[in-house]
């Protein structure tokens, strides 16, 4: 018998949804042209360009096509969003806020900008991962031109106040940039109502195609543009555009935008058959928020045993998750993440992060109950953690 091959880490990479590479694929062939050619080829890719700006806009609610800007995806949109707005407002403060639980992709841009000068606060969060707005309140100063946070973290799975946060930076007149990576297309994000400035966007994690991506910038945020060249995408990312990539994003966000709520809810009934299967596994505790949470999201410490261990022994079982960022599983450090929700460096180490998508059956889940605690239990008899 053929051996099963589970996916619990589609944060690491998602397939692409059938009916987004069908649309995606005359864009290649048929319709090759550059959207910027005046003559006739230019008019076909145009037209779906824009077509595709507008889905995302609408994802988002948007007020205008014309807010979202193009990329090659989430690092290229954060690097736009961080590194264009502290060189185009450092005249009027060199400090930025984040938190202690971002992307690798952020604290990297973070520690680039430390070295140029700039002033970075990275903020606590709490033992469920949340940031508390009154802590932002306190750390913002009259220096403070951008707050930089993620809508939810695709590690723990936690959703942020962004709209909190929002009428904080808002009000205080401070652009507040949102990397939505984990969240966009998973659940409802609108522009107008959390008063972000900013948002990342990756196509691949709305089962687009990668290495292509969008950031909102709200109409009349100062940026300075990271990439220079033709022109293109109002100056602020030069360069011809993926057209068969951003038609599939474009897809990808209309069919999110659509089957978002139901899918959401289908999930989270998986999820939660998943996470309560595997809290029965004595000395099991889950990471992150128990309801403010993606619904794609379980992250589960089990006490005594190495992540690693525990990941490779599911990986012979047909089984794929995570011990960590894919970003970051290179490092043998414990995820900072973790480490940010008060874990010490073993129980961060004994941590297993599941992903789940729209291709998860519940048979699934019931393969991960049915294997995952004979595999803890023959590890916990050899680990030297194990109290006896
Ligand atoms: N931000 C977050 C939250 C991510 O999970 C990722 C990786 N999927 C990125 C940014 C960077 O994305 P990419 O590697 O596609 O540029």
């Amino acid at each position: 018998m053929a051996m099963k091959r589970i996916c619990f880490d589609y944060q690491a990479g998602y397939p692409a949804d059938q009916r987004i590479v069908e649309v995606m694929l005359p864009y290649f062939t048929e319709f090759f042209g550059n959207p910027s050619s005046i003559h006739f080829l230019g008019e076909a890719p145009r037209k779906a360009l824009e077509n595709a700006r507008m889905k995302v806009a609408e994802l988002v609610n948007a007020n205008k096509k014309e807010e979202i800007i193009f990329n090659s995806g989430a690092t290229e949109g954060n690097n736009l969003a961080l590194l264009g707005v502290a060189y185009r407002n450092k005249d009027r403060g060199r400090h930025i806020i984040t938190t202690k639980i971002e992307h690798i992709s952020i604290r990297n841009l973070c520690k680039h900008l430390e070295k140029q000068g700039f002033m970075i606060t990275y903020l606590p969060v709490d033992k469920c991962g949340v940031v508390d707005p009154e802590v932002l309140k306190k750390e913002i100063t009259d220096e403070t031109i951008l707050v930089s946070m993620n809508y939810a973290n695709g590690e723990i799975g936690t959703i942020e106040p962004i709209r909190e946060m929002g009428e904080l930076t808002r009000r205080k007149n401070i652009y507040l940039h949102v990397d939505a990576v984990a969240a966009a297309g998973k659940i409802p994000i609108d522009v107008q109502k959390d008063n972000v400035d900013l948002v990342t966007i990756s196509s691949n994690d709305m089962y687009g195609p990668k290495g292509v991506g969008a950031l909102y910038v709200k109409e009349g945020t100062k940026l300075s543009p990271q990439v220079i060249g033709g022109g293109q995408e109002r100056g602020l990312r030069s360069g011809t555009e993926d057209i068969p990539g951003i038609v599939g994003l474009g897809k990808a966000a209309e069919l999110a935008k659509v089957e978002m709520v139901e899918e959401g809810s289908k999930m989270t009934a998986l999820r939660d058959r998943l996470m309560n299967g595997l809290l029965g596994i004595p000395d099991t505790y889950l990471n992150g928020h128990p309801t403010q949470r993606l619904p794609s999201n379980a992250n589960l410490r089990f006490s005594y045993v190495e992540g690693e261990s525990l990941l490779l022994s599911l990986d012979m079982e047909g089984i794929a998750v995570s011990s960590g960022s894919a970003c970051t599983s290179k490092t043998l450090e414990p995820s900072p993440v973790l480490l940010a929700i008060g874990l010490k460096h073993e129980e961060a180490h004994g941590s297993l992060s599941f992903t789940m998508s729209k291709y998860n059956a519940r048979e699934d889940v019931d393969y991960a109950i049915e294997v995952l605690p004979k595999i803890v239990t023959k590890l916990r008899a050899i680990s030297p953690l194990t109290p006896r």
